[in-house]
Protein backbone atom coordinates (compact mmCIF):
# COMPACT_ATOMS: atom_id res chain seq x y z
CA UNK A 1 0.00 0.00 0.00
CA UNK A 2 2.65 2.32 1.12
CA UNK A 3 5.37 1.42 -1.31
CA UNK A 4 4.48 3.45 -4.26
CA UNK A 5 7.97 5.76 -5.17
CA UNK A 6 6.13 7.77 -7.90
CA UNK A 7 5.95 7.78 -11.49
CA UNK A 8 9.78 7.66 -11.85
CA UNK A 9 10.51 4.49 -12.67
CA UNK A 10 8.05 3.61 -15.67
CA UNK A 11 8.47 6.62 -17.32
CA UNK A 12 12.42 6.06 -16.87
CA UNK A 13 14.08 7.24 -20.37
CA UNK A 14 11.38 9.34 -21.43
CA UNK A 15 12.81 12.67 -22.41
CA UNK A 16 10.52 15.82 -22.45
CA UNK A 17 11.21 17.88 -25.61
CA UNK A 18 10.05 21.78 -25.93
CA UNK A 19 10.11 24.00 -29.20
CA UNK A 20 9.15 27.78 -28.48
CA UNK A 21 9.66 30.97 -29.82
CA UNK A 22 13.03 32.36 -30.08
CA UNK A 23 14.49 34.66 -32.57
CA UNK A 24 12.04 33.15 -34.95
CA UNK A 25 8.39 32.32 -34.16
CA UNK A 26 7.52 28.61 -34.17
CA UNK A 27 4.17 29.78 -35.98
CA UNK A 28 6.33 29.67 -39.20
CA UNK A 29 7.06 26.20 -38.97
CA UNK A 30 4.03 25.10 -37.83
CA UNK A 31 3.33 22.44 -40.37
CA UNK A 32 7.05 21.09 -39.91
CA UNK A 33 6.80 20.78 -36.38
CA UNK A 34 3.48 19.29 -36.37
CA UNK A 35 4.95 16.53 -39.15
CA UNK A 36 7.87 15.94 -36.98
CA UNK A 37 5.18 14.86 -34.09
CA UNK A 38 5.20 17.85 -32.10
CA UNK A 39 1.92 19.08 -31.16
CA UNK A 40 1.34 22.76 -29.99
CA UNK A 41 0.06 23.09 -26.13
CA UNK A 42 -2.54 25.83 -25.90
CA UNK A 43 -1.45 26.80 -22.30
CA UNK A 44 2.01 27.38 -22.43
CA UNK A 45 2.20 28.41 -26.31
CA UNK A 46 4.84 25.97 -26.91
CA UNK A 47 5.43 22.86 -28.86
CA UNK A 48 5.75 19.67 -27.24
CA UNK A 49 6.93 16.04 -28.09
CA UNK A 50 8.56 12.92 -25.88
CA UNK A 51 10.66 10.08 -26.76
CA UNK A 52 13.09 7.71 -25.70
CA UNK A 53 16.17 8.31 -27.83
CA UNK A 54 18.71 10.67 -27.28
CA UNK A 55 19.57 10.50 -30.68
CA UNK A 56 16.14 12.64 -31.20
CA UNK A 57 17.00 14.76 -28.92
CA UNK A 58 20.14 15.88 -30.56
CA UNK A 59 18.56 15.88 -34.14
CA UNK A 60 15.29 18.34 -32.86
CA UNK A 61 18.53 20.64 -30.68
CA UNK A 62 20.27 21.08 -33.94
CA UNK A 63 16.67 21.67 -36.04
CA UNK A 64 15.41 24.82 -33.55
CA UNK A 65 18.97 26.05 -33.74
CA UNK A 66 19.37 26.23 -37.39
CA UNK A 67 15.15 27.89 -37.90
CA UNK A 68 15.94 30.12 -34.83
CA UNK A 69 13.75 28.45 -32.51
CA UNK A 70 14.25 28.27 -28.39
CA UNK A 71 14.84 24.18 -27.53
CA UNK A 72 14.49 22.70 -24.27
CA UNK A 73 14.39 19.02 -23.37
CA UNK A 74 13.91 17.79 -19.86
CA UNK A 75 14.28 13.75 -18.71
CA UNK A 76 10.62 12.47 -17.43
CA UNK A 77 11.89 12.69 -13.66
CA UNK A 78 11.80 17.02 -13.95
CA UNK A 79 8.04 16.99 -15.71
CA UNK A 80 4.79 16.86 -14.25
CA UNK A 81 3.61 13.77 -14.25
CA UNK A 82 -0.18 12.41 -15.26
CA UNK A 83 -0.87 10.21 -12.15
CA UNK A 84 0.67 12.04 -9.54
CA UNK A 85 -2.51 12.84 -7.57
CA UNK A 86 -3.18 9.09 -7.78
CA UNK A 87 0.08 8.16 -6.45
CA UNK A 88 -0.73 10.52 -3.52
CA UNK A 89 -3.61 9.44 -2.24
CA UNK A 90 -2.33 5.54 -2.87
CA UNK A 91 0.34 6.62 -0.07
CA UNK A 92 -1.68 8.98 2.02
CA UNK A 93 -4.93 7.66 4.16
CA UNK A 94 -6.83 10.63 5.27
CA UNK A 95 -5.43 12.71 8.34
CA UNK A 96 -8.10 13.09 10.72
CA UNK A 97 -11.43 10.84 10.53
CA UNK A 98 -12.26 10.95 6.59
CA UNK A 99 -10.02 14.64 6.13
CA UNK A 100 -6.82 15.22 4.43
CA UNK A 101 -4.96 18.24 5.93
CA UNK A 102 -3.72 21.32 4.17
CA UNK A 103 0.44 21.01 4.97
CA UNK A 104 0.54 24.88 4.67
CA UNK A 105 -2.80 26.06 6.81
CA UNK A 106 -3.89 22.90 8.68
CA UNK A 107 -7.49 23.20 7.27
CA UNK A 108 -9.12 20.25 7.47
CA UNK A 109 -10.13 19.33 3.63
CA UNK A 110 -12.32 16.53 2.10
CA UNK A 111 -10.90 14.21 -0.66
CA UNK A 112 -12.31 16.24 -3.08
CA UNK A 113 -10.84 19.61 -2.26
CA UNK A 114 -7.91 18.24 -2.08
CA UNK A 115 -5.15 19.62 -4.68
CA UNK A 116 -1.76 17.61 -4.69
CA UNK A 117 1.02 20.14 -4.46
CA UNK A 118 4.43 19.69 -5.93
CA UNK A 119 6.27 20.70 -2.62
CA UNK A 120 9.67 21.36 -4.76
CA UNK A 121 7.94 22.62 -8.09
CA UNK A 122 8.11 21.01 -11.43
CA UNK A 123 9.28 24.35 -11.96
CA UNK A 124 11.88 24.97 -9.64
CA UNK A 125 12.92 21.32 -10.26
CA UNK A 126 14.27 22.36 -13.73
CA UNK A 127 16.02 25.53 -13.11
CA UNK A 128 16.99 25.84 -9.76
CA UNK A 129 20.28 23.94 -8.49
CA UNK A 130 19.16 24.71 -4.73
CA UNK A 131 15.80 23.13 -5.82
CA UNK A 132 18.22 19.81 -7.31
CA UNK A 133 20.64 19.51 -4.85
CA UNK A 134 17.74 19.71 -2.47
CA UNK A 135 16.47 16.52 -4.22
CA UNK A 136 19.77 14.69 -4.15
CA UNK A 137 19.88 15.32 -0.47
CA UNK A 138 16.17 13.80 0.12
CA UNK A 139 17.78 10.92 -2.35
CA UNK A 140 14.35 11.78 -4.37
CA UNK A 141 15.02 11.53 -8.27
CA UNK A 142 11.73 12.11 -9.66
CA UNK A 143 9.34 15.45 -8.80
CA UNK A 144 6.67 13.69 -8.81
CA UNK A 145 8.40 11.30 -6.04
CA UNK A 146 5.47 10.51 -3.10
CA UNK A 147 7.68 12.23 -0.98
CA UNK A 148 7.75 15.28 -2.90
CA UNK A 149 3.59 15.78 -2.85
CA UNK A 150 1.72 16.94 -0.26
CA UNK A 151 -1.75 17.78 0.31
CA UNK A 152 -3.29 21.85 0.14
CA UNK A 153 -5.98 23.54 -0.03
CA UNK A 154 -6.89 25.51 -3.43
CA UNK A 155 -5.84 28.91 -1.79
CA UNK A 156 -2.63 28.10 -0.25
CA UNK A 157 -1.67 26.08 -3.72
CA UNK A 158 -1.99 29.46 -5.47
CA UNK A 159 -0.46 31.38 -3.33
CA UNK A 160 2.31 29.28 -2.89
CA UNK A 161 2.76 28.65 -7.06
CA UNK A 162 6.74 27.74 -7.82
CA UNK A 163 7.71 29.22 -4.80
CA UNK A 164 10.02 27.91 -2.78
CA UNK A 165 12.12 28.98 0.55
CA UNK A 166 9.76 28.35 3.64
CA UNK A 167 7.02 27.12 2.01
CA UNK A 168 9.48 24.05 0.99
CA UNK A 169 9.72 23.54 4.89
CA UNK A 170 6.20 24.07 5.50
CA UNK A 171 5.37 21.90 2.67
CA UNK A 172 7.65 18.82 3.91
CA UNK A 173 7.08 19.30 7.66
CA UNK A 174 3.18 19.87 7.32
CA UNK A 175 2.70 16.42 5.23
CA UNK A 176 3.86 14.76 8.71
CA UNK A 177 1.00 13.08 10.67
CA UNK A 178 3.03 14.19 14.37
CA UNK A 179 3.45 17.82 12.94
CA UNK A 180 -0.27 18.11 12.44
CA UNK A 181 -1.06 16.53 15.91
CA UNK A 182 1.20 18.34 17.26
CA UNK A 183 -0.11 21.78 16.11
CA UNK A 184 -4.18 20.86 16.81
CA UNK A 185 -2.93 19.96 20.37
CA UNK A 186 -1.11 22.73 21.01
CA UNK A 187 -3.68 25.25 19.51
CA UNK A 188 -6.20 23.37 21.87
CA UNK A 189 -3.73 23.60 25.18
CA UNK A 190 -3.30 27.04 24.38
CA UNK A 191 -6.74 27.93 24.38
CA UNK A 192 -7.29 26.21 27.68
CA UNK A 193 -4.85 28.27 29.23
CA UNK A 194 -6.14 31.45 27.63
CA UNK A 195 -9.77 30.37 28.43
CA UNK A 196 -8.75 29.38 32.16
CA UNK A 197 -6.78 33.00 32.37
CA UNK A 198 -9.60 34.87 31.18
CA UNK A 199 -11.91 32.46 33.96
CA UNK A 200 -8.89 34.06 36.67
CA UNK A 201 -9.15 37.32 35.82
CA UNK A 202 -13.01 37.45 35.62
CA UNK A 203 -13.08 36.02 38.73
CA UNK A 204 -10.77 38.14 40.68
CA UNK A 205 -12.43 41.41 38.96
CA UNK A 206 -15.58 40.15 40.63
CA UNK A 207 -13.85 39.46 44.00
CA UNK A 208 -12.31 43.37 43.81
CA UNK A 209 -15.43 44.60 43.30
CA UNK A 210 -17.65 43.03 46.14
CA UNK A 211 -15.22 44.32 48.22
ZN1 LIG B 1 -4.13 25.82 3.07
Amino acid sequence: MNSTNGTGKNESGKIHMIISDGETRTYYCRSELYNKGFRFIRKDEKWHRDTTDPLFVEKYRDYAKRNGLAFVAYDSTRTRGNSYRDTFFEANEPMIGKYYVCAYCFKLLKKNDVTVDHIISVNKSQKNRMANWLMDRMEISNVNDERNLCCACRECNSRKGSKAGLWLLRGFLGKKKQVIWGVYIGTIAMLIVLVGTVIQILSKGGRVKSL
